[in-house]
């Protein structure tokens, strides 16, 4: 690096960074964030619950109006804050997830150069892991819900139509049945990145999912870690062999896109 703090101009021309203001108001602005973020530990506030208006929070954070929005922009990419429009609008609470995760787990990826084949090979690695502490850790009414998510495959299935958000039900109560937040997050995040394999190819084993599913669920019920991650890992792979590599092939191979 040959430029030197003395320069900022040529610094600012090659591109090494924003000008200095922006550097500061940006820092403002996230320092702002952060400052939103514990008002709605201490006050308590939920989901969905109104934040103050912009005037109560610029008076509040001492800092201007364009450091506030900046502020509650950051946070709106991030999941946190949801801008509602119209009358009765403004910055409402929102509920940070595997939706915002995945989004940008699926940015970083697409720069790391992931691919599809490495998602899924990582989706069985952890879906099988999740398996496994289920059948361990599942409490009495972790494995109802996973009964009755199974039961609605099998209902759905009946009536020929296979619905792909009850597999995706199916693997989220599998994940909460852990007790293990991180684990739920990170299965939800990359099962956000999934559904674009989903998305492309049609769910033709619709039965012998819900086959498997049933059988994962009965493996977790009997409390047999083994065979429930055994389940699970076939299960997987045999998503991306034989449904995703023969309908689509190469998708495997392409670079995750950006969601
Ligand atoms: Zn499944």
């Amino acid at each position: 690096m040959t430029t030197s703090p003395a320069e900022p101009a040529v610094e600012r021309r090659l591109g090494y960074g924003p000008p200095m203001q922006s550097l500061r108001g940006r820092k403002t602005a996230e320092r702002v964030a952060r400052q939103i973020v514990d008002h709605v530990k201490q006050a308590g506030l939920v989901a969905g619950d109104k934040l103050p208006g912009e005037a109560e929070l610029v008076a509040r954070y001492g800092v201007g109006r364009a450091s506030l929005r900046e502020a509650l922009r950051i946070l709106e990419v991030d999941g946190v804050v949801e801008i509602r429009l119209g009358p009765g609008g403004g910055p409402y609470l929102a509920e940070p997830g595997a939706q915002s995760l995945g989004q940008l787990a699926s940015l970083h990826l697409q720069f790391a150069g992931g691919t599809y084949g490495d998602l899924m090979k990582a989706r069985g690695l952890l879906e099988a892991t999740i398996a496994e502490h289920a059948a361990a850790a599942a409490s009495p009414e972790a494995l109802e819900r996973i009964k009755r998510v199974v039961a609605m495959e099998e209902l759905e299935l009946g009536g020929g139509v296979a619905d792909v958000s009850f597999a995706a039900q199916f693997h989220r109560a599998i994940s909460e049945a852990t007790r293990n937040r991180v684990l739920a997050l990170y299965s939800e995040s990359l099962a956000i990145i999934v559904r674009t394999l989903t998305a492309r190819t049609h769910l033709r084993h619709a039965f012998d999912t819900t086959l498997v599913h049933a059988a994962i669920a009965e493996s977790i019920s009997r409390r047999d870690p083994e065979a429930a991650g055994q389940l699970m890992t076939d299960h997987v792979r045999r998503y991306s062999d034989e449904i995703v590599n023969r309908q689509e092939p190469g998708f495997l191979d392409e670079v995750i896109a950006w969601l």
